[in-house]
């Protein structure tokens, strides 16, 4: 039996990083909030992000780290609420964090800290939170919107669509959160996998056999570079210059990687200069992981003594290192992004407020939203800075 009529001043959907921070500061300023999740637990993609220890924010947030249909539509939340916001959030409950590299922030001890630091701010805010419950069909009428969940069932003039998107599906993300906005009529620009390890076909096959090795490179797609590392996989190219880069790759595109971006132009005629007899593998060798060197000095057939290549063919090869072009057959899809790029169409939205244009109470934060962060703590970012906008105006 459903039991009827519990009142609200707004349901959240989704009790992730964004629904979280929503409640928490919507609850905060007196409104009676209920979040509701079908998880188990909270904030699950927080428990197993940046290696267990959650990279929460990145120094370097700025809206140009953010794709979008609309690259301007993150700048006002962002804006409003900052890196330092949240670091101020993190001291307060004294939990302990360190810079990693590239303005990325970690907790020195255990992702669990943020999740219990945002139900705390959610306890503060006297927030009622529903877990395990799955949740039935939304209707709208009156000016309300009623959600049941599991036995129950509750009503208010706002709801926040918070549900993320589908990366990970073994951890609970659905696509629920499109669905629900294409049920109010916002649109849903096509989501693909994002921040996911490209695959290679049997072209390829010589790289695969490298799996576990990893360089430092420079991955490109058009005018979008990304210095880190790549990491070869049994199934292709993994690390996150290739993570970076997946983002931007679109199905059928190359990507060029340049595996020496520490050497001067002419590098390698300088070395048959200096050292004719070596061969070209081992001088490859002092550069790159020797495995690597091998496959590399294979597929370009340059096996033998410096001495023995025309100039010609040594440029050629220094060109090709530095823009090796590889044709992608493929991601490893959902089960492996860490997120979703594309999702609920930002022209329908608020860039203030998060709220619906055409629907009065409607809101979408978070994931669930076309606003997709370069990796290093900026999806977090997004999921605060969304979430507090909405929850300054529930
Ligand atoms: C392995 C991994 C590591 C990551 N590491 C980082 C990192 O270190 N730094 C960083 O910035 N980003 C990281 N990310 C990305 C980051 O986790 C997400 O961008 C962020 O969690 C999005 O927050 P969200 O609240 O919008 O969505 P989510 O965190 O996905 O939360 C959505 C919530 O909605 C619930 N839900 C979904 N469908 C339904 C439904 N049908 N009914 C009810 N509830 C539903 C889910 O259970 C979930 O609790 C990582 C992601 C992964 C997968």
């Amino acid at each position: 039996m459903i039991c009827k009529d519990q009142q609200f001043d707004a349901i959240v959907l989704g009790a992730g990083g964004a629904g979280l921070m929503c409640a928490g500061v919507a609850g905060q300023r007196g409104r009676r909030i209920l979040l509701i999740d079908h998880a188990p637990q909270p904030g699950k993609k927080i428990l197993i992000s940046g290696g267990g220890r959650c990279n929460f924010t990145n120094l370097h947030t700025a809206p140009d780290r953010f794709l979008s249909a609309n690259p301007h539509f993150a700048k006002s939340a962002l804006g409003r609420y900052r890196p330092e916001d949240f670091i101020a959030l993190v001291d307060k409950y004294r939990i302990a964090w360190h810079e990693k590299t590239l303005g990325q922030l970690f907790c020195d001890g255990s992702a669990r800290q943020i999740v219990h630091l945002l139900m705390e701010e959610c306890a503060r805010g006297s927030v009622r939170i529903s877990l395990g419950k799955a949740i039935g069909e939304v209707s709208h009428a009156d000016g309300r919107f009623t959600v049941p969940y599991g036995e129950e069932s509750a009503s208010a003039p706002s709801l926040v669509i918070a549900t993320g998107g589908p990366s990970i599906p073994k951890m609970g993300a659905t696509g629920f959160a499109y669905d629900l906005a294409r049920q109010f009529g916002l649109k849903v620009v096509e989501p693909r996998p994002a921040l996911v390890p490209l695959t290679l076909s049997d072209e390829d096959r010589l790289f695969r056999d490298l799996s576990g090795v990893s360089a430092e490179v420079i991955a490109r797609v058009g005018k979008t570079a990304f210095r880190e590392a790549a990491l070869f996989t049994h199934r292709g190219l993994s690390g996150p210059a290739i993570l970076q880069i997946s983002s931007y790759w679109q199905r059928g595109r190359e990507i060029g990687v340049d595996f020496l971006p520490d050497q001067p132009s002419g590098w390698a005629l300088a070395a048959k200069r200096a050292r004719p007899k070596s061969h070209f593998h081992s001088l490859l060798g002092s550069l790159l992981p020797g495995r690597l060197a091998e496959a590399l000095a294979k597929k370009i057939g340059l096996w033998g003594e410096l001495a023995n290549f025309p100039d010609e063919k040594l440029r050629a090869a220094q060109d090709r290192l530095a823009d090796w072009h590889f044709r992608p057959n493929g991601s490893e899809g959902f089960a492996k992004a860490e997120v979703t790029a594309g999702g609920i169409d930002t022209a329908d939205l608020s860039s203030q407020t998060m709220a619906a244009r055409q629907i009065p109470g409607l809101y979408a934060i978070g994931e669930a939203v076309d606003v997709t962060g370069w990796l290093g703590g900026y999806n977090f970012q997004w999921a605060w800075a969304s979430g507090a906008a909405a929850g300054q105006v529930l």
